[in-house]
């Protein structure tokens, strides 16, 4: 079968015959890949800044951004049946016992940096006709998201970052968790949490009560279904990017209810005073000196989510006695997350599908292009525009 391949060792990438995969093992599944979203990361393994071939394979098959199709199972196979649509997951443990978090399943917060990654790190990805891998790994998506189902592994960045948002806002003797879809089940730590005083915004002196002004940074995939997820979650969702404010991009952002600010148009420092107060910032630009000069905006209480991996370059001045003061005096918290748990899937899936019932074009809008495998070149290496580009694999 065809497939994309990332030779680091003589630094090309090409088209390989690649042996397809045959169930080995009772709980392991055959997909037919059906698309393979192209992110940023593809590029910079392409560009052979990262990206590690499987032990004694000189080449890493590309993709990790799937949506396949289940065309066997192994006979103690029950999470998945022959016909199901179904995303899988990205990372795989490391094989430390004490890694209690991979020994959870959690690997998505490995201790030790030994985990795999399908299409990233030691384990061939999806750019492929063909994968096999354990039904743990698979997520099964509703058939009528079809054509949308890509987006969610782009998609579980955000929903891990609500979780935790979420979380660390359980500190704050009043209601402050994201207000959660319609129809979406309620998760485990909502159901056995108390219930607290529920405030309503608006309500009282606007300000003072708030907790669900949020601004995202960047108006890539991942800022943009950030975006979405925050408006459903019941945030006053503001995106804040380059492009004009009668950019296509900016239409996008208000056809879902979100608030466009044009980084042409609107400076930093006037940002809060705009949005009436900043309660959580959604980073996803990988822009350290913007985020940090954001950062000294962020309101009472707020929280601040790192999701871009930047490149290292110089090192700026950043006033950290001012972000030191804030951090204590306004109980800010901060933290960065990557990758994604079964839960962060589960409530992608379930997000997409809100998506797709409230905004359908605009969740169609999002991906720009399908392409068939020979044209990976163009994605991969090329300048290809838009928001997310797929290959098309059958
Ligand atoms: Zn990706
Ligand atoms: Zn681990």
């Amino acid at each position: 079968m065809k497939a994309v391949a990332v030779f680091p060792e003589s630094k090309e990438v090409k088209l390989v015959e690649h042996d397809e995969p045959n169930i080995s093992s009772p709980t392991e599944v055959k997909l037919r890949v059906l698309e393979v979203g192209v992110c940023g990361t593809d590029k910079e393994i392409c560009a052979f800044e990262y990206g590690t071939p499987p032990a004694g394979s000189p080449y890493l098959l590309l993709g990790h951004e799937s949506l396949a199709e289940v065309v066997e199972t192994g006979a103690a196979v029950s999470r998945v049946k022959r016909g199901d649509l179904v995303v899988i997951s990205v990372r795989r443990p490391c094989p430390h016992e004490p890694c209690v978090a991979c020994r959870m399943g959690r690997q998505d917060f490995c201790f030790t940096g030994d985990f795999t990654e399908r299409g990233i790190k030691e384990e061939h990805g999806y750019m492929t006709g063909f994968v096999v891998d354990d039904e743990r790994y698979m997520n099964v998506v509703p058939a009528h998201l079809r054509e949308v189902g890509v987006l969610v592994e782009p998609l579980t960045i955000a929903e891990k970052a609500l979780t935790q948002v979420w979380q660390v806002q359980q500190r704050l003797p009043w209601e402050c968790a994201p207000t959660k879809s319609v129809g979406a089940k309620t998760n485990a730590q909502q159901a056995s949490a108390p219930a607290p005083p529920r405030v309503q915004e608006g309500s009282q002196s606007g300000h003072a009560v708030s907790c669900h002004r949020a601004l995202v940074l960047g108006a890539g995939p991942v800022g943009l279904l950030g975006a979405m997820a925050l408006v459903v979650a019941g945030f006053e969702t503001h995106v804040y990017s380059r492009e004009a404010a009668t950019s296509e991009k900016a239409q996008l952002v208000e056809s879902f209810g979100a608030k466009y600010l044009s980084a042409e148009t609107h400076a930093v420092e006037r940002l809060a005073e705009q949005i009436g107060g900043i309660d959580l910032v959604y980073e996803a630009v990988g822009a350290s000196s913007l985020a940090f000069e954001v950062m000294k905006y962020l309101d009472t209480n707020g929280v601040f989510v790192f999701t871009g991996v930047p490149g290292r370059k110089a090192p700026v001045a950043v006033d950290t006695d001012l972000l030191m003061r804030n951090l204590v005096l306004r109980n800010q918290v901060v933290f960065g997350t990557v990758n994604a748990g079964r839960d962060a899937f589960e409530a992608a899936i379930r997000d997409l599908e809100v998506f797709h019932t409230r905004w359908p074009q605009t969740v169609n809008s999002l991906i720009t292009s399908r392409v068939p495998i020979e044209e990976y070149r163009d994605l991969l290496l090329g300048k290809a525009g838009g928001i997310k580009n797929v290959i098309k694999l059958a």
